[in-house]
């Protein structure tokens, strides 16, 4: 077992994006790839954004995805608690370790007193930042008295006037700011908890993670993290911050938007398996290989977080769904009918058709499980069709040649009582030759007139056996009196 250990950390505002997913992939893929540490922590201390429910989802999520973590809220682990809020007593204590030090200083400005600076600044055309007023003129002393006496306050890290604050990320290097431009940020709430900026590095240092994997929105403030390592004395874990997932050029995926969430994909019949392939691949490629599936056991042995590209992905929908039916190829028969029954029997009745065999001929066509219903129906209800259908170029039929095929056919499928493909198949192959058309001639209309639509998920022997003898016969004769 390594030491590297490595941390997924949403917070819980709803559902787990495929953003995150992709976030909590690498992070995952980078711990066990070195045979390390997964963990998963909730941050939930800014509890306005907090959505009920969220943080089930995500557990939920993440174990449905394989996602599965060595630590975490509802597996326990050695360094917990593993939800922020749980942990809200610890914080003070780290936050008065830098008051002392001088590395931040009790704030009573008002949130009137903030607005009203931030007003005056915008006014100037400056960005807002806060000017250090009661670092000038709180002191310590002063500041303790006034909290003895329920004053409140803020903990806001003291940020230096001048030089430079950096860090070393895995993807982007050298990453440099001037200090004149970042803001004594809240570490310390008024409600005594702690803001992100705070808790992220107070939780990485103690849960010991050794790669902060996050979003690139988190690059800008990374420095500031790491003056607050120093000013602890504690060493920064390494960072590797990941570009955004796209819809398009120009935004991000989000749920506002309507892009499907992890769940959302699983709803509509995606299997976690293709979502996890396609994943791992939006904005990172193996190397030396052009094979493009994977399963998460292939992903934990080749991934590199060197093959991470900094430009942001695309998000295409056409790719994942042709992930999706080539996994469902691969699906054994029984893994694939208990995929799909949920979905065809939203539309049929499971006792009435050969759901085994309807599942074999409509594994190779399935892209999406949701598609099922739709390519299905037909089989519960005819559907109404235009003759034009008979007509059909490749087969050489037009409305002549499928009335002639009609009335030839009918007669011999009235004949056959044993009703199954392979009889279906030979008597009617047997008689074809006496009708002087070709075999597509009369199949086409065949299919045609039991099932009104050009595609289907077999040929005609298939259908007629999957619809039964009686309900073929019935379609069979009212297509003939349609066509007059
Ligand atoms: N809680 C942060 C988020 O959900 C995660 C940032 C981090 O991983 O440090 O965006």
């Amino acid at each position: 077992m390594s030491n590297v250990r490595t941390r997924f950390a949403p917070s819980p505002t709803g559902y787990l994006h495929l953003g995150g997913l992709r976030t909590a992939l690498y992070t995952y893929l980078l711990a066990k790839k070195h045979g390390g540490t997964f963990i998963l922590r909730i941050e939930d201390t800014d509890q306005e954004r907090e959505v009920p429910g969220a943080i089930d989802l995500i557990y939920k999520s993440m174990h449905e995805a394989g996602l599965n973590y060595d630590e975490g809220p509802d597996v326990g682990g050695d360094y917990g608690p593993y939800i922020q809020t749980q942990r809200r007593d610890l914080y003070p204590k780290y936050a008065w370790e830098l008051v002392e030090s001088g590395h931040a200083y009790c704030c009573f400005c008002s949130k009137e007193d903030l607005d009203n600076q931030r007003k005056e600044a915008e006014a100037q055309g400056l960005t807002w930042k806060y000017n250090k007023k009661c670092l000038h003129t709180v002191s310590l002393d002063e500041a303790k008295k006034r909290i003895a006496n329920g004053e409140s306050y803020v903990i806001r890290q003291n940020i230096p006037t001048e030089g430079k604050a950096s860090f070393d990320d895995l993807l982007y290097g050298h990453v440099e700011v001037d200090c004149d431009t970042l803001d004594d940020n809240v570490l310390l709430k008024a409600d005594g908890l702690p803001t992100y900026n705070f808790a992220n590095v107070v939780d990485d240092h103690l849960m010991g993670i050794t790669h902060v994997t996050r979003g690139t929105e988190y690059l800008s403030s990374a420095p500031k993290y790491n003056l607050l390592y120093d000013a602890f004395g504690w060493q920064p874990p390494l960072y590797l911050h990941l570009p955004p997932v796209m819809k398009d050029q120009t935004r991000k995926l989000s749920k506002r938007y309507g892009d499907p969430s992890f769940e959302d994909l699983l709803a509509q019949g995606y299997l976690k398996e293709a979502i996890i392939n396609f994943i791992a691949l939006l904005g990172w490629a193996p190397k030396d290989t052009n094979e493009e599936f994977f399963s998460m056991d292939d992903l934990i042995r080749i991934f590199d977080e060197r093959g991470i590209n900094k430009s942001p992905s695309i998000f295409d929908m056409n790719k994942l769904t042709y992930f999706n039916a080539a996994y469902i190829r691969k699906l054994s028969p029984e893994a694939y009918a208990e995929y799909a029954k949920p979905w065809l029997t939203q539309v049929l009745d499971a006792d009435k058709y050969d759901l085994p065999r309807l599942c074999e001929l409509l594994q190779g066509r399935t892209e999406v499980f949701s598609q099922l219903p739709d390519m299905v129906r037909f089989l519960k209800d005819m559907p109404g069709f235009d003759s034009e259908l008979y007509i059909n170029k490749k087969s050489k039929s037009s409305l002549e040649t499928s009335k002639a095929a009609l009335e030839f056919i009918r007669p011999i499928v009235e004949g056959i009582t044993d009703w199954n493909e392979t009889t279906l198949h030979d008597v009617i192959m047997a008689a074809i030759p006496e009708s002087g058309m070709k075999t597509s001639q009369v199949l086409w209309p065949f299919r045609i007139a039991i099932t009104g639509q050009a595609a289907t998920p077999g040929g005609a022997f298939e259908m007629a056996y999957l619809l039964g003898r009686e309900e073929t016969l019935r379609r069979l004769a009212a297509s003939m009196e349609k066509l007059g």
